[in-house]
């Protein structure tokens, strides 16, 4: 076959559900929905896969799912979120007994700030702790630096590809199927009452699809108006991170250390260290990069709060972190437009919360009464009230 007549060959590929987006929240969910619903037969009368994700771009991951801090902190975010934190961890410590190497490692979370901004930050998983034995687990602070400390003891770091491919393994396990470098161009609604199914085209592809599920992170506003749906005011928001070589080595067990006003964080990174501004600046939906400008500041910044000495920079990199106006994620059926499921709106997030929301969201598609508390939390509805 000719390079011509490869591309204007298209693959027909008829499913369940399509995902659309390739990073935690699109695996995570489909691993869960696959096993539940597993292979069907498709017309040929061979198995078909009954879920299949489609990511844009060559490699899965590759926006903000490969540029997180890697870490899990039960004490961080809203109620609705530290809920899902903890079940996610329950979850991902079932699935770590069926694994080979662990997913997760304990690193406790250590806050920072004056008395008022650590108590303003303070929840249920996290206790206060005086500043001398703030200073005895993070020796490296400058005891000038900070008032008040918080301890969250729960907090762990988390190998994020392990738990990416832990998703992907058990989508393909079941039966579906993962179609990379396929971005979803458009999509028409097609077929009468039952027989109703999403046609979706990619560059190669015809997708059809009884469920369509909008897993596309800082895209995920812009996948709605391909199928007709109302977008949700979902903001990308920059966070940099860099890895960092220093003159004192950090030691392994020690915490990750946040600023409680949000001007930094930092935690062990082997014999580096990974920092971040922890900056929260608007952006469009892209392949965000960092400004060295910032990254120097950081730098400078953190070296004039502890005695780690930083004397360079190894790798730094920018995300998109996604947030509906709540600040709450998106999850649930599309109050307009059947056949069509929001899986969006992570924010700072998305590892923490991927399992429970995973789980939550299978059980919607699945018709199963998954409670009032977090869907009704979650629903897209409640953004448009
Ligand atoms: C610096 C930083 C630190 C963070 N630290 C943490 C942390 O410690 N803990 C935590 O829980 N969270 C953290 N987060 C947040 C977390 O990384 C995100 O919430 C999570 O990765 C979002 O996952 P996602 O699947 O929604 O988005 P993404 O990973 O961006 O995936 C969306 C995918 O959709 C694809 N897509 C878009 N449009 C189309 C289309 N038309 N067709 C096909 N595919 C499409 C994209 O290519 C992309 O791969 C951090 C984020 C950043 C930036």
């Amino acid at each position: 076959m000719s390079q011509a007549e490869a591309e204007t060959r298209h693959e027909d590929l008829e499913c369940e559900v399509l995902v659309i987006g390739g990073g935690i929240a699109g695996l995570s969910l489909a691993g869960e929905l696959a096993s539940r619903l597993g292979a069907s037969q498709g017309a040929s009368g061979n198995e078909a896969a009954r879920v299949v994700l489609v990511e844009a771009e060559p490699t899965l991951g590759y926006h903000t799912s490969s540029r997180s801090a890697r870490q899990l902190i039960p004490s961080y975010g809203p109620p609705a979120i530290q809920d899902l934190t903890l079940r996610t961890l329950a979850l991902i410590r079932a699935a770590e007994a069926r694994l080979p190497e662990p997913i997760l490692a304990p690193r406790r979370f250590l806050l920072i700030g004056d008395e008022e901004t650590v108590r303003d930050r303070a929840s249920a998983h996290m206790h206060p702790v005086m500043q001398a034995e703030a200073l005895g687990l993070a020796p490296e602070l400058r005891p000038e630096a900070f008032t008040a400390a918080g301890l969250d003891t729960t907090s762990v770091a988390c190998n994020t590809d392990a738990l990416l491919e832990y998703h992907r393994a058990r989508l393909a396990a079941a039966g579906g199927r993962v179609l990379t470098g396929r971005r979803v161009e458009s999509a028409r609604r097609t077929g009468e009452g039952d027989a109703q199914r999403w046609e979706v085209r990619s560059a190669g592809t015809r997708f059809q699809a009884r469920v369509v599920v909008n897993a596309a992170g800082a895209w995920a506003d812009t996948i709605a108006g391909i199928f007709g749906a109302e977008p949700l005011a979902l903001t990308p928001y920059r966070r940099t991170a860099a890895v960092v070589d220093v003159e004192r080595p950090l030691e392994a067990g020690a915490p990750m250390v946040a600023d409680a006003a949000d001007r930094f964080y930092y935690r062990p990174e082997g014999g580096q260290v990974l920092i971040s501004p922890a900056e929260r600046e608007p952006s469009v939906a892209e392949d965000a990069r960092h400004r060295d400008t910032e990254v120097q500041a950081l730098v400078d910044l953190i070296n004039s709060v502890t005695t780690m000495g930083i004397t360079g920079v190894s790798r730094a990199w920018t995300g998109l972190r996604t947030e509906a106006p709540d600040g709450l994620p998106v999850v649930g059926w599309d109050p307009t437009v059947p056949g069509f499921f929001w899986l969006a709106g992570q924010g700072g997030y998305g590892f923490q919360t991927s399992s429970a929301i995973a789980e939550l969201a299978a059980g919607i598609l699945c018709g199963e009464s998954v409670g009032n508390g977090p869907a009704e939390a979650l629903s897209p509805a409640r953004s448009r009230v």
